[in-house]
């Protein structure tokens, strides 16, 4: 019997959460963090939480994680600074009217009151935001911010109360796999550490993992842009998001913060592009005029795993029993890191969710399936490649990650 039921590669906010929710439910838990807990992609991360998706599932994974984020000074013993001006969803054009005038309607009849305005409603109810050229616009006030350090430290700090073991500066090197099954992990000191089951939450770091047991995730690390804007006294507004530009404006103290996205090759760089300052500043100014004459400033710029149709990867890994995916949350994956913990926990101890519509987010979706390897370098059953990807790590069929 291993020395532990479950090992989670990775302590970030996901990570940290299924670590809790299978330690409140009795789960002898290790999480294997090469860092420091909360210093991956959580530690770029603005704390954006909405209501206001795209699909039915992902809706209610917001409206669950919200109850939990107002409960989570009771439920996990840390004190969490809600802010919810809620978000202004804008579209400035007719194909980005009709999109949000469906999804509003989803997300209603999901439970999330999701308001409907013309663009004049939208310049009475906050004089601050510019509003000539909306066609149309959406607001949800259960929607805001929070910090997602906190949440971090919170859920980190409450599993090992609970009995879980945090190693930090540990490295996972591979997952142990013994004839297509996760006995564990393999840390880069050699050591084995064998579990029953192994929670991949490596955030942008997962496929290189996944890869190891024949898996190749299309989830890759994109840059994202934060930026701030130091103006005193600005006029209240909500989280502004103009859904055709990608761009997200939000009051903050002192200022404002805002976020332009522009298409991005995948990289693990993430460094902070001045240049790009120049684009984005006018466009958060056009959109809050009282930003015209602010200081600006890069802020808090990062990668996030983004994954072909932006939605996370989540359930078993294909033909590897006993590994589960969470990753790839795409810009999602604090304000579903709640959710995440009990669904995850879920598929583990009880072998299927409560939450119907999760398989949705399962891998097979990109093709990968059981008997599938899917690694660079091979055709669907060709030749693995030589060197580090193809080292041997599957003792039961003396080769690598062969999925069955
Ligand atoms: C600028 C920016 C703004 C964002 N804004 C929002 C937002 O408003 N709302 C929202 O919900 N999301 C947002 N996101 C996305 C959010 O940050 C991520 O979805 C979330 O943090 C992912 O958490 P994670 O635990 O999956 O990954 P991570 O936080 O990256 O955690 C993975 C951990 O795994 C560790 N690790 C990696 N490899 C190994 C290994 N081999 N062995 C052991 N440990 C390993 C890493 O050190 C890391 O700590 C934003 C992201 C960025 C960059």
């Amino acid at each position: 019997m291993p020395a532990v039921d479950v090992i989670v590669i990775g302590g970030g906010v996901a990570g940290v959460s299924v670590a809790y929710h299978l330690a409140r439910r009795g789960a002898r838990v290790v999480v294997a963090e090469r860092a420091a807990v909360g210093a991956g992609e959580t530690a770029s991360c603005v704390g954006g939480f909405r209501a206001q998706q795209p699909h039915d599932l992902e809706v209610r994974l917001s409206l669950e994680s919200m109850a939990a984020f107002e409960r989570f000074a009771d439920e996990v013993g840390m004190e969490l600074d809600l802010r919810r001006p809620g978000y202004l969803l804008l579209a400035v054009g007719p194909a980005g009217a009709a999109r949000l005038r469906a999804e509003a309607a989803m997300q209603r009849r999901a439970g999330a009151p999701v308001e409907l305005l013309e663009a004049g409603e939208v310049g009475a109810r906050w004089p601050a935001v510019s509003h000539r050229d909306v066609a149309l616009a959406a607001y949800c006030p259960l929607d805001g911010y929070a910090d997602p350090y906190t949440v971090c430290a919170g859920y980190a700090a409450a599993a090992r109360r609970l009995g879980a073991e945090i190693r930090e500066g540990v490295e996972v090197r591979a997952v142990w796999t013994v004839g297509g099954r996760a006995e564990g992990v393999i840390t880069s000191s050699g050591e084995r550490l064998g579990a029953g089951a192994v929670i991949l939450a490596a955030g942008v770091w997962s496929r290189g993992l996944a890869q190891g047991v024949g898996l190749d995730l299309p989830a890759l690390p994109y840059p994202r842009h934060c930026f701030m804007a130091y103006k005193a006294g600005l006029p209240p507004f909500p989280v502004v998001l103009e859904t055709e530009a990608d761009l997200m404006i939000r009051p903050e103290a002192g200022g404002a913060l805002f976020i332009k996205g522009r298409p991005e090759r995948p990289s693990f760089e993430a460094l902070t592009d001045w240049g790009f300052l120049m684009d984005a500043a006018p466009l958060a100014a056009a959109r809050v005029p009282a930003l015209r004459n602010a200081g600006f400033r890069p802020g808090m710029s990062g990668l996030r795993c983004l994954t072909p149709d932006k939605r996370a990867i989540l359930g078993p890994a294909p033909g590897v029993e006993g590994l589960f995916l969470a990753t790839g949350f795409s810009g999602h994956g604090f304000m579903h890191a709640p959710a995440t913990g009990r669904l995850v926990a879920e598929m583990v101890l009880d072998g299927a969710t409560s939450t119907p519509g999760v398989e949705e987010l399962g891998a097979e979706r990109f093709g990968l399936a059981a008997g599938e390897d899917r690694r660079p370098g091979r055709g669907s059953r060709g030749q693995a490649r030589t060197g580090e990807g193809g080292r041997a790590l599957d003792e039961g069929q003396g080769r690598q990650g062969h999925v069955r």
